[in-house]
């Protein structure tokens, strides 16, 4: 079985190696974003400017800045938290994509998958290592897969505006109210100079 990738196609082996050295471990919803990253790269294959939009915070994310050259850094993956397991590549110019969601009605076959993926029992419960197997034998199988048009991008972060020296803190920043940066409004740590 391989993953395809901006680099070309992963044995799954290469492909776990990278999950382990990227995310820490190899977490099935890494892993299970493999697959999903595979069949969307699939379908939009012959695109090359691809942007992502991954429906949750978890995991999935780390699938597609491994597989695609979509990252948070360079903007090109949003994440749009719903606490959903699907993802979105799409053509940037057309914004016609491919949309990957996990298919509950799928994983009637795959109870361990379908018991981590609905949280029905805890982790101690649904030890890692079945789990992973049964994720490797299901492959692609426990998806959708759908031909999707990207309407709008919800909750897009506003733009930039241009650089301001916060008076607070003395350093530029974008983002504010009141000409003060957001840290020095509401500071979320303390600090010293070294
Ligand atoms: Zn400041």
């Amino acid at each position: 079985m391989e993953i395809r990738s901006y680099r070309g196609k992963l044995a799954l082996k290469e492909y776990e190696a990278v999950v382990r050295d990227f995310h820490g471990h190899l977490a099935p919803g890494v892993l299970m974003g493999g697959f999903m990253v595979d069949w969307a790269l699939e379908v939009m294959e012959p695109c090359q400017i691809l942007d992502a939009l991954v429906e949750t915070r978890k995991c999935l994310p780390d699938a597609v800045q491994i597989l695609t050259k979509c990252t948070i850094g360079n903007g090109w993956l949003r994440i749009l938290d719903q606490g959903k397991l699907s993802l979105i590549l799409y053509d940037k110019e057309t914004m016609h994509g491919a949309r990957v969601c996990l298919d509950p009605q799928r994983l009637c076959q795959f109870p361990l998958i379908r018991a981590w993926a609905m949280k029905e029992r805890s982790k101690k419960e649904n030890p890692l290592d079945p789990l992973i197997e049964e994720m490797m034998h299901a492959g692609r199988r426990i998806f959708g897969c759908q031909e999707v048009v990207v309407d709008k991008i919800p909750g897009a972060l506003p733009a930039y505006s241009n650089p301001k020296i916060c008076p607070i803190c003395h350093e530029p920043f974008r983002y504010g109210t009141h000409g003060i940066c957001v840290s020095c409004a509401d500071p979320f740590f303390h600090a010293k100079d070294l």
